[in-house]
């Protein structure tokens, strides 16, 4: 794995309300001000209603290897952050966009 000057600094994770972005709920940013991953508590609580706690863990991991991804990658694409995420979670976020579609739509 690449190190480099911004890695030196450790990386935060917080679930937090960060509202929504259109239609749809945001899901995780990456705020470089702060050098920190915001899970949305929104996403979180509509995953936990619908899927349970365990499901709820990996979806947080998910969106935590995504949003790293970016982090590490800042020129890759979203699709190979979600394949990176994919890979590293072994899951189909598929499921997890279903509930968050049902909840903003
Ligand atoms: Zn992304």
């Amino acid at each position: 794995m690449r190190r480099n000057a911004r890695r030196e600094r450790p990386l935060n994770v917080e679930v937090t309300d960060i509202g929504a972005w259109g239609r749809a709920t945001l899901v995780a940013e990456y705020d470089p001000e702060c050098n920190t991953i915001r899970v949305n508590a929104r996403a979180v609580e509509h995953v936990r209603a619908a899927l349970g706690d365990a499901e709820t863990e990996r979806f947080v991991a998910y969106a935590v290897a995504h949003e790293r991804f970016h982090y590490e990658h800042p020129l890759a694409s979203e699709a190979a952050a979600h394949d990176h995420a994919r890979a590293r979670c072994d899951l189909d976020p598929a499921r997890f966009e279903a509930v968050l579609r049902a909840q903003s739509g």
